[in-house]
């Protein structure tokens, strides 16, 4: 017995980094994954990995995934997402509002189109398809909405910006962690745990590899696989609910209970 056996969950961002690792652990958990992201094609993207990718791993351990194709920054395409899964593998149990795209960028310096595309993906996107899975959730009277933050969301100190060109990011991630705790507040009774989740230290993948923030052998880097326990932690069997949590210190607190 898994603990999310019979569930369906939708993980976003999931063909590579964390949202792999988190996909890959759920549906070892028994869950039917829904897998999400735009690559499809490994040919027309410069990071590794694909949707079809994460779900071909998943079939080869004996769980159950399917791949779906959408690109977050389009309203439209958030929609097609949840009645796809829907009408494919039932409502969504669990969403993981995973995907993010980032820029390291002085305030300054920043474009408008970037602005506006790491709000729309990181805190416009999470709130959009949790306000589409959330009347199943609720009708149902159980759900679980995980949101992945970052360390980024706190406030750096004037003489020592931890880190550089990350104004926005943690504006992005400080603003999903509102929404956690106050939609957490909201649905507090309804059966429906809503948690944020962010990495103790920087996890190598592909999208922190090619910013440089770390390195593959990075001896203080934390493995995705940590993101991933911590996740199936705060999904499909908890009561914690309006957690912003980070994953080692929310293992350890499991753990020594
Ligand atoms: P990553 O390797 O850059 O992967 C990002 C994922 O988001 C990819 O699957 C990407 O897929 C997807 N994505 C980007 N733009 C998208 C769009 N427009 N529509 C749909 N999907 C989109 O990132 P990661 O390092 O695994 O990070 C995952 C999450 O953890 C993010 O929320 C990040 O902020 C957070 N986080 C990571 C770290 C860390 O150390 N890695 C630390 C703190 C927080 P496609 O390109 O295929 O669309």
């Amino acid at each position: 017995m898994g603990v999310l056996d019979g569930k369906v969950a939708i993980v976003t961002g999931a063909s590579r980094g964390i949202g792999a690792a988190i996909a890959r652990r759920f549906a070892a958990e028994g869950a039917t994954v829904a897998v999400t992201a735009r690559t499809v094609d490994p040919a027309r993207t410069r990071l590794p990995g694909t949707i079809n990718e994460t779900v071909a791993h998943i079939e080869a351990a004996g769980g159950r995934a399917r791949a779906y194709a959408a690109d977050l920054s389009d309203p439209a395409a958030r929609v097609s997402l949840v009645r796809a899964v829907t009408d494919d593998l039932g409502p969504a149990d669990v969403l993981v509002n995973n995907a993010a795209v980032t820029y390291f960028t002085p305030v300054a310096d920043f474009t408008d189109r970037r602005y506006a595309l790491m709000l729309e993906v990181q805190v416009t996107a999470p709130f959009h398809l949790t306000r589409l899975v959330l009347p199943e959730m609720r009708a149902r009277g159980r759900g679980w909405i995980l949101n992945i933050s970052s360390l980024a969301s706190r406030h750096p100190a004037l003489e020592r910006n931890h880190l550089p060109g990350g104004t926005v990011y943690g504006m992005c991630k400080a603003a999903l962690e509102r929404f956690t705790t106050g939609l957490a507040a909201e649905v507090h009774g309804d059966g429906i745990a809503v948690n944020s989740l962010a990495p103790n230290r920087v996890v190598p993948t592909p999208g922190t590899l090619f910013h440089g923030l770390t390195t593959e052998d990075d001896p203080n880097a934390e493995p995705p696989e940590v993101m991933a326990d911590a996740a199936l932690a705060l999904c499909g069997g908890t009561d914690l609910s309006g957690r912003v949590a980070l994953s080692q210190d929310l293992l350890t607190e499991l753990a020594e209970r």
